[in-house]
């Protein structure tokens, strides 16, 4: 898509191999935003205050000037692939990709055992669980969700919940969120992030507990339902070789202690095309990153069980102002911002933390 919409590739010819059609609405994603973007059409949903239930704390938070969006997969898919579909230098596939390669000599893609070559490979297929080292953390996060439909209007709809942590926490750090889509339908998720995963039946037990006792909810229909899994990681994904650029999650994109991928998904390939339309080679070397280091410390301590993330995510919003936190999450802050932030957080486990992760 940024490729298309900086018109500048319109001589060069463009394949999109893809095992999956893209045809269900498979999942949501939720981003915060300050200006209109390039998947403006496509927001489903958007809200200016998100509620936060931490430890001891519950408040609306607003969050201007930035605003939470929602936009659902199916959205997504369905606008891209028809944008794409007007352009004709663009050819769509639909097929398995069972390796990529790039040396000084050839660059392209394997499908059905042939090799297709071409200028560059951009892969966002993670075809393996990465080898860790013995300094990288492994989380996970992983969620189900259900779209739940309720005879009377249950919620407001101009507000959504960002973290909500009165859930139990038995399993380690637990929350649910919910994204009102009208005064009676919600998207609401069950979300943890532990070293692995619960029985199915666990998140539907997360679910209804938390629909009855904390939204006070007892007769509904469930219309959809999403399951995911992200890496939580402090492994530095490799950005690709020669002709191969590593994209999206594959490409590092997901924030380690968060999740989050979508707009830095979005950044990095903005980032590539600007960097094509200068003939400038796409792979863009991470120089000395410390949001990279940040995460490393909160993984270390969620990973060690040295404090519970409802802690941690409480002081952040209990302490700070909700649009710099954001700001921090979005890798944006100046150091003087983000260190006015980390002395907020509890001073002994994230200084032992921080040590150590130097060490
Ligand atoms: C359910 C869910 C909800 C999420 N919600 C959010 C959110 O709210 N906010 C946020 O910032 N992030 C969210 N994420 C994380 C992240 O934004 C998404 O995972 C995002 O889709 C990552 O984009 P990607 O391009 O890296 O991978 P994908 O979107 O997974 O794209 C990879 C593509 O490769 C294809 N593929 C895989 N293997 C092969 C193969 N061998 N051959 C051919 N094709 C192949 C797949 O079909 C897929 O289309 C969510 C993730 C999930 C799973």
């Amino acid at each position: 898509m940024h490729m298309i919409r900086s018109g500048k590739f319109a001589d060069k010819k463009v394949l999109i191999i893809d095992k999956d059609p893209k045809q269900s609405n498979d999942r949501t994603w939720c981003f915060w935003k300050k200006e209109a973007h390039i998947f403006e059409g496509v927001v489903y949903r958007k809200w200016n205050e998100l509620f936060f239930h931490g430890k001891d704390f519950s408040e609306t938070l607003k969050i201007e000037p930035y605003h939470y969006n929602m936009v659902r997969g199916i959205d997504f898919y369905n606008y891209c692939l028809g944008v794409i579909r007007q352009h004709k230098n663009f050819h769509i596939w639909k097929d398995e990709v069972s390796h990529v390669f790039s040396d000084s000599k050839a660059t392209g893609v394997v499908v059905n055992g042939k090799a297709i070559l071409c200028d560059y490979v951009f892969n966002s297929i993670l075809f393996k669980k990465p080898e860790l080292k013995k300094s990288n953390y492994w989380l996970l996060q992983h969620f189900k969700g259900w779209v739940i439909k309720t005879k009377e209007p249950k919620f407001e709809d101009d507000k959504a919940t960002l973290m909500d942590f009165r859930v139990s926490q038995q399993h380690g750090t637990a929350f649910c969120y919910v994204l009102p889509l009208s005064a009676n339908k919600a998207l609401v998720e069950y979300t943890l992030f532990t070293k692995t995963l619960l029985d199915q039946q666990e998140y539907s037990n997360g679910l209804k507990e938390y629909i009855a006792h904390f939204l006070g909810i007892h007769d509904y229909e469930v219309e959809e339902e999403e399951f995911g899994v992200i890496p939580m990681t402090n492994f530095k994904f490799p950005v690709g070789k020669h002709r191969l650029v590593h994209i999206g999650t594959a490409g590092g994109q997901t924030k380690g202690s968060s999740g989050y991928t979508f707009n830095f998904i979005q950044k990095h390939s903005a980032a590539i095309v600007e960097r094509l339309s200068k003939n400038r080679s796409p792979l863009i070397k991470k120089s000395i990153d410390r949001f990279g280091f940040y995460d490393s410390v909160l993984l270390h301590i969620l990973y060690h069980d040295q404090l519970p993330g409802k802690e941690i995510f409480t002081d952040l919003f209990k302490f700070n102002s909700a649009p710099a936190v954001l700001k921090f999450l979005d890798n944006e802050t100046s150091l003087t911002e983000e260190w006015k932030i980390i002395s907020t957080l509890p001073t002994m486990p994230f200084m032992k933390a921080a040590v150590s992760r130097m060490v």
